[in-house]
């Protein structure tokens, strides 16, 4: 049956080539190198992984953010240390802004977030390479836990693109700034 939460999530990207194709292919194949059936999980994160391969050449900073958004989530399903995914979701998005010509960022902090997402309300930060070494979310001490299900630092604050440098933005899109 192809009914499970991982299904529900790659569903949203057959958008860019994921077809049911996809998982037959590649279910077979993880199933070939293990020698037993390979789960939904395996094949959702080779999925994710061939996905971020082909976005990084492109690059795609955009579909790199939501990938690593979906891996993020996938981890911290199985109860599995997500951080490194969330820090990747937030460099991505990092990129995205400076691509789209901002200079900086802003912590929108969500509203039933722990004391350490909280301390960080409204603080913003110049987009340089530091930050994308960086990123200020998830902070490293999160305790979010946004319902009795989950497990505690499951970050849902986000980062905010401002200070737009028209010039940038300008040449971005290939006109003159
Ligand atoms: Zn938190
Ligand atoms: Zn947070």
């Amino acid at each position: 049956m192809l009914i499970s939460d991982e299904f529900v999530m790659l569903s949203s990207l057959w958008g860019w080539g994921i077809t049911r194709d996809t998982y037959e292919e590649t279910k077979a194949m993880l199933s070939k190198r293990f020698g037993t059936e390979a789960s939904w999980g395996d094949v959702a994160w080779s999925i994710y992984a061939q996905l971020t391969d082909e976005f990084a050449r492109v690059p795609d900073f955009e579909k790199l953010a939501t990938i690593y958004a979906c891996m993020a989530a996938h981890l911290h399903n199985r109860h599995r240390a997500h951080r490194q995914c969330a820090l990747e979701y937030h460099r991505y998005r990092i990129m995205l802004f400076r691509e789209h010509g901002f200079r900086k960022v802003r912590i929108d902090a969500h509203p039933y977030g722990c004391e350490a997402c909280e301390a960080l309300r409204d603080k913003t930060y110049t987009i340089n390479e530091d930050l994308i070494k960086n990123p200020p979310l998830p902070p490293e001490n999160c305790a979010c836990q946004l319902t009795k299900s989950w497990d505690a630092g499951y970050c849902m604050c986000q980062l905010v693109a401002e200070d737009l440098d028209q010039k940038a933005m300008l040449r971005h899109l290939g006109l003159k700034g």
